[in-house]
């Protein structure tokens, strides 16, 4: 079997601060890390090469040259080979030329079984780019995936809701997106860290992928950030005392009624 794993390398931050002048997200000074749901998609992946030798694990990113680095960090956590799609013609992308970049890199690869991906990146955040790739490789896809069992040529996956589960048997060839409930993602091994500086990453442009200029990156992108900024903050919280419990949950209470919260 042959798992692909869409990785993609974030700024490590939950609290994107923006630089109030120019609008543009301050990246300087936050180190960059492997997207945390796509973590647990390459684990679920080496899960499943453990349980069925002879599996190959190969992951996929876009990104600039520097995402290297995360797809060796995927290679010592246990990966096979990894793919880089970077090229200038590939900037500005929105999640539909992403996703346009990375089903054209995916068909480029040799023939897959499975695609796993993580439910949402931590910057963009939109949980689109995984739903997109199985559209454009017209693969079914199921998202929220908190559990996988492979039999046969059928995936088997718990489907997260908000107050239970889905189970869905699904066809493969199939992309799946994974949520942190999935797993615990493994650490690099030493061995492996020493592997994976000896191993090619293999690094596409838009010719080899077969992609025009115009097919990619902003070009390609029929949506543009006008402006971005930072949210306003918050009022400044109160405190509220008393001399007795009952007194403070009184005051409580009768403020959470005057603000019709209760
Ligand atoms: C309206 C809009 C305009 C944008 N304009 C720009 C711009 O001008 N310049 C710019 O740099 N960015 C821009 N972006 C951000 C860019 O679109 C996203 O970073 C990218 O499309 C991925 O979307 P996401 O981060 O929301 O990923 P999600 O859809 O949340 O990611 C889901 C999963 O898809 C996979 N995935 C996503 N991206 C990649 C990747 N690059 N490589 C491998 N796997 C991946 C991962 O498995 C990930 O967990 C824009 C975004 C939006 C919404």
């Amino acid at each position: 079997m042959r798992i692909l794993v869409c990785a993609k390398q974030v700024p490590d931050t939950n609290e994107v601060k923006i630089d109030p002048k120019t609008g543009t997200m301050i990246r300087e000074g936050v180190p960059s890390i492997l997207n945390p749901d796509d973590a647990n998609a390459l684990e679920a992946a080496l899960v499943i090469k453990d349980e069925n030798p002879g599996t190959e694990v190969i992951v996929i990113t876009m990104g600039p040259p520097q995402a290297s680095e995360m797809l060796r960090e995927c290679l010592a956590m246990g990966a096979d080979e990894a793919y880089l799609l970077s090229d200038r013609a590939f900037g500005g992308a929105d999640t539909w030329a992403t996703s346009a970049t990375l089903a054209a890199g995916i068909k480029n690869v040799k023939k897959i079984d499975l695609i796993l991906a993580g439910r949402q990146a931590i910057d963009g955040d939109t949980a689109q780019v995984g739903s997109q790739i199985a559209q454009r490789l017209k693969m079914p896809v199921v998202t929220y995936v908190e559990d996988i069992k492979i039999e046969d040529k059928k995936a088997i996956v718990h489907r997260q809701m908000e107050d239970g589960y889905e189970v869905i048997e699904v066809q493969m060839p199939c992309l799946l997106t994974c949520v942190k409930e999935l797993n615990e993602p493994r650490y690099m091994s030493i061995g492996g860290i020493m592997d994976a500086y000896e191993q090619t990453i293999t690094t596409w442009n838009h010719e080899d992928i077969g992609l025009s200029p115009e097919a990619c990156g902003l070009n390609a992108s029929p949506t543009q950030v006008f402006r971005s900024f930072s949210p306003p903050a918050k009022g400044v919280g109160e405190m509220i005392t008393g001399n007795t419990v009952n007194e403070i949950a009184g005051t409580l209470v009768s403020k959470l009624k005057e603000k019709h919260i209760i």
